[in-house]
Order: C-alpha cells, then structure tokens, then sequence
C-alpha cells in the first residue's frame, strides 16, 4: 500500500455505518487480507476507531488544528504503525503496518491513523470537506476547494430534493 493507500483506508473508515459485520466486511473490500479474516471482534475494535476518526475529521473541517492535532495524535498512539516487510503471498514483497498474525482490527486501526497522519500532513485543513448530502467526510481536491458533496450521486440528489421542494403546491 501506498501513502494514498493508507488515507483512502481512513476515509472508508471515517464513513462507514459498521451497523454488523458485513458492513465491514464491505468496507474492507479492497483489501481481501483483511475483508476476508474480519470477525466480530474486529468490528466491536473497530467503531471507536471510526468514531475518532469521524471527530478528527469534523474538526479539520472546522479548521479546528488543536482538536484536530490532539485527535490524529492519539490515534497514532493507540494504534502505532508496525511496518513489516511480508512475503505471505505469491505476491511481491509489500509492506504491512501490523505483524502477520495480528487481528486485522490491529492493522486496520493503525492504517487509518497513518494515512489520516498523512494527508493531514499534505492536505493541512485546508482541504477536507463533509457532503451536504449524506455527510460523508471527503478530501477535496477542487482547485477552487468548493466541492459541496461526495460524489456526484448526492449532488444529484440533493438537486432533485432542491428542485422537487422549489415546485411544491
Ligand atoms: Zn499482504
Ligand atoms: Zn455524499
């Protein structure tokens, strides 16, 4: 995984419901490695880490760098990046951030805290956005840096939504 990588896992993190264990098995999807060994236990681990990942996120969004720095920080601490060098597949080496036999609540915890670390890093506060639709945080990548929802599915939505509530009675 690359830095990108690492983000995208707080991101997907940061905005999952984690209501059972499909949905983390769903949010984990792109990482078969974890996806197919999550059970309960990693779920229950797992929410505490969404919900300060979702703290840490409105705050950057807020342009609150205190809540923000204390947040991303005591992620890191809780859940400290342990770079491994694996070779558990017939794939290439690769790097990953908890030991092989560790829980994958282990390594997904301190994957989202390293790519949050990160693209707070790249991004500062300057960038982070939360959709006007369906509240999901993004990273906004728009030059002008007004980017108001996700994904085009909820700008689209929320135009319906608009348009149906202007041509009411
Ligand atoms: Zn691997
Ligand atoms: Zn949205």
């Amino acid at each position: 995984m690359d830095n990108a990588d690492y983000l995208d896992v707080a991101l997907r993190l940061a905005n999952a419901e984690l209501t059972d264990l499909p949905t983390l098995v769903e949010t984990l999807r792109e990482e078969p490695w974890w996806a197919d060994r999550a059970t309960d236990a990693d779920l229950a681990a797992l929410r505490p880490v969404a919900e300060a990942l979702r703290s840490t996120l409105a705050a950057a969004t807020d342009g609150d760098g205190e809540t923000v720095l204390s947040g991303v920080n005591t992620l890191l601490e809780k859940h400290p990046p342990r770079p491994r060098v694996s070779g558990h597949t017939a794939n290439p080496w690769h790097i990953h951030v908890a030991d092989a036999d560790a829980p994958p609540a282990t390594e997904v915890a301190a994957a989202a805290a390293w790519g949050l670390a990160q693209g707070l890093v790249e991004y500062r506060l300057t960038q982070w956005g939360r959709c006007a639709d369906c509240g999901n945080f993004f990273l906004d990548r728009s030059t002008n840096g007004t980017k108001r929802y996700c994904t085009t599915k909820c700008a689209n939505r929320a135009h319906v939504a608009a348009f149906r509530s202007r041509h009411r009675g």
